[in-house]
């Protein structure tokens, strides 16, 4: 069965089972403060299990696209290695939001593999969670029940906490679970090795195919657990895995989840799949690596050097560098996986269709410029080994070609190898651990549980429409973190405060205590659905009402820069065209910055269209209209443009000013007009085929053009108010340049002269013809001059001293005849006398020069000398 049945197979079983099917969230999170990824089917619905947003349907199901490269979740390493853990993969995922719980969850698991897809039972196990004693809690007797009346009970089998005891995060919803393995291999290998024996022992064929989450509880910051409210189902089916046991292979990588990206890694770069253990784990990494970044670029995730960004710019890395030791491919190719892959998965997940030339070109753009630090990186790593003394490499150096430059240690390794020489990793490991613990002490945040006042499970957004209200603290928490302090966090019961999100940043604002004392709020943002308040302090009676007030300013600047995002977007359409996506946009009270694909640097006469396109809708004062709640098809039968990564059953909201629509949670201004003037400060490239426009609105555009004002009237007063400044200052240049020339006629006619002079002044010392003087002379003069002197006057010593703002500087030039008999060397001489002006230099030993601070020990230095020829 094609992968593509596999997945209909499972979602049309659960619709029958009265689920709503949903479509995959996106796998990069953009507005969650606790997670950069989506690690796992659940969270998308995380709200939902912590009580903090009622569930809209209490059975989903879907496919996930989830990413394990980072926290809690992280494969990275086994990746290509194994032959069942990938990067990015789909996770399968039925839910109950307070509905089913253990019996039909167990019961359904069970009618699906085993009724439906016809999986021979007798390579099923299942586990058991067998209790923990320091959570109080005993064997889980009613999953075992359920499950006994379906399969043997010699295969079920009691699993530990790590694996049989599933939790979130360090505190949050958990409960146990109940894991299904299948073991796959051959009836001789059962025979000889007890499938049973082999579960959660990492066999490759003796794997986990789906968890079945039995969500019970709450774990607190102390660690205690408490009963929820609620109780859920959350289960996770590896897709891939599934696609490997219904096709009947023994790996992953052998389905038609990955088949056609090998086939084609195995064209470009003329290796074979399966032949040699390294060129398989390059070829696996390759293919799984690509389907991460793909998705990644496709959810807005561009590489880049820090957070999310980073993480998949080294996903990218390690496919890049797998490629080129064992593939031996110094060219960028893995760009090329991407036509493959968007055919092979692009009707699922139509984004990658949509971005496929993107995506194309970043990791095209990605692979260039990593191959090049490879090369450098190579250059510097033959340097090192050069200045080794011994077999051993310093890992210390190690470390700084791996943090400074991005060289990947086990290529340095590797390379050390083949040359018959270590690395010394303990030092290496120690540097990085090292790393690691700044920035992790940076990183660390303590979270206290939260202090519920009032058992209020939706805050209300009355922002909007309201800058000010009066609110009652429903929870509050203490967060400390090395980075900002001791912080509280407030929720309240409504609230007129924006929390970051959509590109816009947060509101700040007060609330007012008593009797006109107020506790500012910092920022406010939003947090598994509640609208978190960031403040110094706690009221001191918390159970009070209090005014909130938004700060007005801040917002209406806001407002402004995001109203003229959505038409500066509107304009780039119109004007470049219609391949202008929005990739990112970030609405300040000061500036817009908003980023969007486009493959040229923009003109300056693109430019001044894009603005006067803003300008004249600003100027004609179109009011907004706002459609709040309504469904995602009225809002794109309007004409709004439909993005990726709305939540399933979200009603949405639509900003429209005149022909511009966009679905938009952010705040707007009432009309147009309120803008006042829009204007782009900068135009730059981000990434391969990803511009970049800053631009600022209202008092902002009033400040720029009055401090270029400002330094305009300077620049006038300076060229003495001529009225055509722009020639004035032609004029000053050429003129510039015309003296400039004359200078240096003058000082070769002042150099000649001076040669006449000085030659007269030359001593007879011990057969040596010396001269020491100090002149007023260039650099480039004073070495011509002592060239000359020096082709008519045999036996010559030269020395002069110059000074020059402040510093001092040292010529000298020898005979060669000189410095063959007698030993005498410029070089050292300048070395040495440099000392006496505070300096230093260096040259050949017939010519060099020094530069020094200190231009009273020019006479010294010049009366020193002398003993060189005593
Ligand atoms: P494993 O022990 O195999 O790493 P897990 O315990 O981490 O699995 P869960 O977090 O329970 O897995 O995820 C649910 C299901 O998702 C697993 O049963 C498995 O089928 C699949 N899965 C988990 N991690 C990966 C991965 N890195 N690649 C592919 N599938 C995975
Ligand atoms: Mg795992």
């Amino acid at each position: 069965m094609k992968s593509q049945q596999i997945r209909k197979q499972f979602l049309d079983f659960f619709e029958s089972k009265n689920h709503v099917i949903v479509p995959s969230f996106p796998m990069v999170l953009k507005n969650d403060p606790t997670l950069m990824f989506t690690n796992a089917g659940m969270v998308p619905f995380k709200e939902y299990f912590l009580g903090q947003k009622n569930a809209t349907d209490k059975r989903v199901a879907d496919t996930q696209k989830c990413l394990r490269v980072s926290g809690k979740h992280n494969d990275l390493e086994e990746v290509g290695k194994d032959t069942y853990h990938h990067t990015m993969f789909e996770m399968l995922g039925n839910w109950s939001f307070g509905d089913y719980f253990k019996q039909d969850a167990i019961a359904w698991a069970w009618e699906f593999l085993v009724d439906v897809l016809k999986i021979d039972k007798d390579c099923l196990y299942v586990t058991v969670f067998e209790g923990a004693e320091e959570d109080k809690l005993g064997f889980d007797q009613e999953a075992f029940d359920f499950w006994k009346a379906l399969i043997s009970e010699d295969r079920i089998i009691n699993g530990n906490k790590k694996d049989n005891f599933w939790e979130m995060g360090a505190q949050g919803p958990c409960g146990p679970c109940s894991e299904i393995h299948v073991d796959i291999r051959s009836a001789e290998e059962k025979a000889k090795v007890p499938g049973k024996s082999l579960i959660n022992k990492d066999h490759p064929q003796v794997v986990e195919i789906w968890n079945l989450v039995f969500m019970e509880f709450n774990r607190k910051a102390d660690g205690s657990l408490e009963k929820l409210p609620f109780q859920h189902v959350d289960t996770g089916m590896g897709f891939e895995r599934l696609c490997m046991v219904m096709q009947n292979v023994q790996s992953n990588y052998d389905t038609d989840c990955f088949t056609p990206l090998i086939r084609e890694v195995e064209a470009i770069t003329e290796n074979e799949y399966g032949k040699n253990e390294e060129i398989d784990i390059a070829i696996r990494v390759i293919s799984d690596h690509v389907r991460a970044v793909a998705f990644a670029i496709a959810d807005g995730q561009l590489p880049s050097n820090t957070g999310a960004g980073y993480v998949i710019r080294r996903i990218l890395r390690r496919a890049i560098r797998y490629g080129f030791t064992f593939l031996d491919k110094k060219e960028p190719f893995i760009y090329k996986l991407v036509t493959t892959l968007s055919k092979q998965m692009g009707e699922y997940f139509p984004e990658l269709k949509a971005q496929k030339n993107l995506i194309t070109n970043v990791i095209k753009e990605e692979e260039n410029s990593f191959l090049r630090t490879l090369e450098q990186g190579l250059i510097l790593l033959d340097g090192i080994i050069k200045n080794t003394q011994g077999t051993e490499v310093s890992g210390k150096k190690a470390f700084e070609l791996f943090d400074t430059y991005g060289f990947p240690i086990d290529l340095t390794a590797l390379i050390l190898s083949e040359k018959n020489m270590t690395l010394n990793e303990s030092d290496f490991n120690i540097e990085l651990e090292k790393q690691k613990n700044r920035s992790r002490a940076a990183a660390v945040v303590e979270t206290d549980d939260w202090v519920v006042l009032i058992d209020d499970a939706e805050e209300e957004f009355i922002g909007y429409d309201n800058l000010e209200t009066k609110v009652k603290i429903t929870r509050y928490r203490k967060v400390s973190s090395k980075k900002d302090g001791e912080l509280y966090q407030l929720v309240f019961n409504m609230t007129p405060f924006y929390p970051e999100g959509g590109g816009q940043s947060g509101d700040k604002g007060y609330i007012e205590v008593d009797n006109g004392n107020v506790i500012y709020i910092l920022n406010t943002k939003k947090e598994n659905n509640l609208i978190i308040h960031f403040a110094k302090h706690l009221p001191k009676n918390i159970t009070h009402v209090f005014k909130a007030v938004v700060d007005e300013k801040q917002r209406f600047r806001t407002n402004c820069n995001h109203t003229a995002t959505h038409l500066l977007h509107q304009a780039l359409r119109e004007i470049l065209g219609t391949h202008v996506e929005q990739k990112g946009s970030a609405v300040h009270s000061k500036n817009l910055r908003f980023d969007f694909s486009h493959f040229s640097k923009l003109t300056v006469d693109e430019l001044r269209e894009v603005e006067d396109y803003v300008n004249s809708r600003v100027e004609s004062k179109i009011p907004l209209e706002e459609f709040r709640n309504i469904p995602m098809q009225t809002a794109l039968d309007k004409g709004a443009m439909a993005l990726f990564g709305e939540k399933y059953g979200d009603t949405v909201r639509a900003i429209q000013f005149g022909n511009s629509i966009e679905l938009c949670g952010g705040t707007h201004v009432e009309n147009t007009g309120d803008i006042w003037h829009f204007k782009i400060v900068s135009e730059s490239a981000i990434a391969s085929g990803i511009r970049r426009i800053e631009a600022i609105t209202g008092d902002a555009t009033k400040d720029y053009y009055f401090e270029n004002n400002r330094v305009f009237f300077e620049i006038k007063d300076i060229l003495k108010n001529s009225k055509n400044p722009q020639k004035a200052i032609l004029d000053l240049q050429e003129e510039n340049t015309s003296l400039k020339k004359q200078i240096e006629v003058l000082l070769k006619d002042k150099a000649k002269n001076l040669k006449g002079d000085l030659i007269t002044e030359v001593e007879t010392i011990n057969g040596v013809n010396f001269l020491a003087k100090k002149l007023d002379l260039d650099a480039g003069g004073l070495k011509d001059l002592a060239f000359e002197i020096g082709n008519q006057v045999d036996n010559l010593f030269f020395i002069a001293g110059t000074e020059n703002n402040g510093k001092a500087g040292l010529t000298c030039y020898i005979s060669k005849s000189l410095v063959e008999e007698k030993n005498l060397n410029a070089g050292q001489v300048v070395r040495e006398l440099g000392k006496l002006i505070q300096g230093g230099g260096g040259g050949q030993p017939f010519f060099a020069t020094a530069g020094g601070k200190k231009p009273e020990g020019i006479a010294e230095a010049l009366e020193k000398a002398k003993e060189y020829i005593k």
